[in-house]
């Protein structure tokens, strides 16, 4: 039964010539799984729209082969001959009572136009905004942009033939067109598209207009804006232009779609930012217009959502990240099911995969783009028939695995050597702007501890004969990882031998508590979030903390999770020194010496008190080889990091797949579905 207090929620909103059926509204999002992947994306959107969101949106969709973004994996409306896919989209949709949304767009100086081999356009003669991509843009002449409304609005008239209720006009994230010619950074015509803000507005109201003339009549026209621009020079802020836009385009939408920009602004991670995080930003746009506002912030909290629209923030709550996390957080809420929502963590991994052009996962929701190749629902699975289960290791992966488990009617047993739950997510989330990750956690304790087949023992690390003895029927080991102290990690694979007297630490040490004084070295061979946080723990301890990577760039991977300038940002401001392209090289005395990456040539040495290394990780696998000597092999599964040392998603699907494998279906490696290539 719904709460009275959420039923603003569920409220219908006229958007234009459409009615959203509640507040939920997924936005656009990439979910890597671009054009040539249609059926996953399709059948994930789907899964959203069947969680009871209101609206569910594309994500960033061509216009044209000017507007190609390969190598990321985007969308694409070029001509009628992606009509088709996009109609199944809506259909899949729709038959759940949603609204379907399509974001159509022209990258400007964002796309590189690798795979059309046509000249990237802008506004202005300016390279693309890539750094690494050795093209140019061209300033477009009035026949281009003639050329492009044209487009543009065949577009839309595709998005309308193809039956979707929204069509969106995207001037976002500093990834189009329309907002490099917004903006005085990207635009440099001295033309009537360029100089004052009514001249650089001038393309993006014409493209609403024309938006509206056609297809204004059965779909809704929004716009996606970004009001606050947070890291360029001469940028768009909210109480600047970005008002100043929303104020002269006021009444012409049918329904704004506000945010910040970049994109590592508008999607940041937990560690760098609140829930709620965009509504100093955004609030202001529902005093504009009197067109419905939706804005994003990583909304979960349901009295945060209600406050959102009682107080007149927004109309619509926001979601891309939480609506992956959580398909059926709407449903939920309706169902009064508030405690079974599977709560965002901010960890960016979902960003991660579509950043590096792969179909999204997700640390919370391990089903996530499986949902047509390997056909799971996030919340419902086969019952099967049970049988005694016992799980040893209660970390993100034995917590999946018993309650996938447990759901498919096995009785469950969790055995866990801690006197809490939670493994390496209970360390991790202690360390500085990661307690959002303990909800990979709480999640999955409550929903374990509401159920009768399920029984939990705390502080109870099992040995090999006791967990054959035990007499279950099948046994998951998921005894984690330990982080290696002999330097090896990805650069160096071999293991070198610590003097005595160095004092080399790791995270496992830091996270169990270990102080730090003095001069603190770190090296970062594993090149993920792990070694920026020792930094930073070094550094509020009062240390004198240097950072070494043989990597050209500090935290490599978490460029991909779009943390990586702001991490770089942070142990600046910590007093953190930081040296890039140095390999370990050598111990003597009381130094450490590093040697450059591609000469070999020595090039710095520290005196330091502690060094903290961070690489690899071993398997806690031992119990595995002791096991197999009392029990039949195929009775015993090795899952998370204790089969692999990876990310806590990868352990979370790990638990999740080794369950359902349990379940008997047939999980060998080459079994997914893959959308079939017509060879002519
Ligand atoms: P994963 O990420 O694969 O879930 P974690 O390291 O987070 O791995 O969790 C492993 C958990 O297993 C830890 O909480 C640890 O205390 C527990 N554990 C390890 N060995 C045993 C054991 N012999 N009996 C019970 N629990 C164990
Ligand atoms: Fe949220 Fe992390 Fe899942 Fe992305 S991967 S939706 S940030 S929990």
């Amino acid at each position: 039964m719904i709460d009275p207090r959420h039923k603003i929620l569920f409220e219908p909103v006229k958007i234009g010539p459409v009615t959203a059926p509640n507040r939920f509204y997924a936005v656009p999002h990439a979910t890597g799984h671009g054009h040539t992947q249609p059926n996953g994306s399709i059948a994930l959107r789907e899964m959203k729209a069947e969680g009871g969101w209101g609206v569910v949106s594309m994500q960033i969709t061509e216009i044209g082969p000017d507007a190609d973004m390969a190598n990321h994996p985007m969308d694409r409306i070029w001509s009628d001959h992606d009509v088709p896919h996009h109609a199944k989209q809506v259909e899949r949709i729709k038959q759940h009572g949603s609204l379907s949304a399509i974001e159509l767009a022209h990258g400007g100086i964002r796309s590189r136009n690798l795979s059309s081999g046509l000249p990237v356009l802008g506004p202005s003669d300016l390279p693309v905004l890539r750094l690494e991509v050795p093209a140019q843009g061209r300033a477009m002449d009035l026949s281009d942009i003639h050329e492009f409304r044209k487009r543009h609005k065949q577009a839309a008239v595709r998005a309308k033939q193809a039956g979707y209720d929204i069509v969106y006009v995207y001037a976002a994230h500093d990834l189009s067109l329309l907002s490099h010619f917004l903006s005085k950074r990207t635009n440099q015509r001295i033309d009537e598209y360029g100089g004052s803000l009514e001249n650089r507005v001038r393309l993006l109201k014409e493209v609403l207009t024309d938006t509206k003339e056609a297809v204004g009549d059965k779909c809704a026209v929004a716009i996606r804006f970004a009001v606050h621009e947070t890291s360029y020079a001469q940028a768009m802020r909210f109480d600047g232009e970005g008002r100043d836009v929303v104020e002269m385009l006021a009444e012409i939408p049918d329904l704004w779609d506000v945010n910040i920009a970049g994109w590592p602004s508008d999607s940041a991670s937990s560690r760098f930012s609140e829930e709620g995080f965009q509504l100093e930003f955004t609030s202001f746009v529902k005093q504009v217009t009197s067109k419905p506002v939706v804005g994003v912030g990583r909304f979960t909290s349901v009295d945060k959502m209600v406050s959102l629209i009682k107080g007149g923030t927004l109309d619509f709550i926001g979601a891309a990240r939480p609506s992956i996390a959580d398909p059926f957080l709407p449903n939920k809420i309706k169902e009064g099911r508030v405690e079974d929502i599977r709560e965002c963590i901010g960890c960016n991994v979902c960003v991660s995969c579509d950043a590096y052009g792969i179909p999204v996962r997700c640390t919370q929701n391990p089903t996530i783009a499986e949902e047509w190749r390997r056909g799971w629902h996030p919340e419902k699975i086969t019952k099967v028939e049970g049988k005694p289960v016992l799980i040893v290791g209660g970390g993100p992966a034995g917590m999946e695995a018993a309650l996938t488990l447990a759901r498919s009617g096995h009785q469950v047993t969790l055995a866990e050597a801690e006197k809490v739950l939670g493994g390496r997510v209970n360390k991790e989330s202690a360390l500085p702007g990661l307690s959002a990750w303990a909800r990979v956690r709480y999640y999955r304790e409550y929903q374990l501890q509401q159920m009768a087949n399920v029984e939990i023992f705390y502080g109870q690390a099992l040995e090999a004969q006791e967990i054959a003895e035990f007499g279950a029927d099948h046994v998951f080991l998921a005894t984690g990882s330990t982080w290696r102290s002999d330097m090896v990690g990805s650069c160096l694979l071999s293991p070198v031998d610590t003097p005595k007297d160095v004092r080399l630490l790791t995270p496992d040490d830091i996270m169990n508590g270990t102080k730090l004084s003095g001069s603190v070295v770190i090296y970062d061979d594993e090149h993920n979030y792990m070694g920026s946080l020792m930094a930073e723990v070094a550094a509020v301890q009062g240390c004198k903390v240097t950072i070494v990577t043989p990597h050209p760039m500090i935290a490599a991977w978490t460029d991909f999770t779009l943390d990586q300038p702001k991490i770089v940002k942070k142990l600046t401001s910590l007093g953190v020194d930081w040296r890039v392209n140095e390999e370990f090289e050598a111990f003597e005395g009381s130094s450490v010496h590093f040697a450059c990456a591609y000469t070999g040539e020595r090039k710095t040495s520290i005196a330091f008190d502690s060094l903290i290394f961070v690489g690899a990780r071993l398997p806690n696998n031992h119990l595995a080889t002791e096991l197999k000597k009392h029990m039949p092999e195929e009775n015993l599964s090795v899952i998370g990091d204790a089969l692999v040392p990876g990310l806590i998603q990868a352990a979370v699907y790990s638990g999740h797949r080794m369950a359902r494998v349990l379940n008997g279906e047939d999980l060998s490696q080459a079994d997914f579905k893959r959308d079939k290539i017509e060879v002519l």
